[in-house]
């Protein structure tokens, strides 16, 4: 797999997700990605993209103006 922007290539690896919800935001650590060699970019794979969501309603749902949680590839 390579790059959508500069066609480097794509390593497996952990990136740091943030999100900015309505009311709040959320810090998602060592979530798995693909990463680009070249640029940095970060890419994620369907079902890890499907957990991410999963992790970001739960954390809309407890109300906390800032929520830092561990990516929980079961949770
Ligand atoms: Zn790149």
């Amino acid at each position: 797999m390579n790059c959508f922007y500069c066609k480097g290539d794509m390593v497996p690896g952990y990136t740091t997700h943030v999100a900015e919800l309505e009311n709040c935001i959320v810090i998602i650590k060592h979530v798995p990605c693909l990463k680009c060699a070249q640029c940095g970019e970060v890419v994620y794979t369907g079902t890890t993209l499907q957990k991410v969501e999963q992790i970001l309603e739960k954390c809309k749902a407890a109300m906390t103006e800032v929520a830092i949680v561990e990516y929980q590839p079961a949770a």
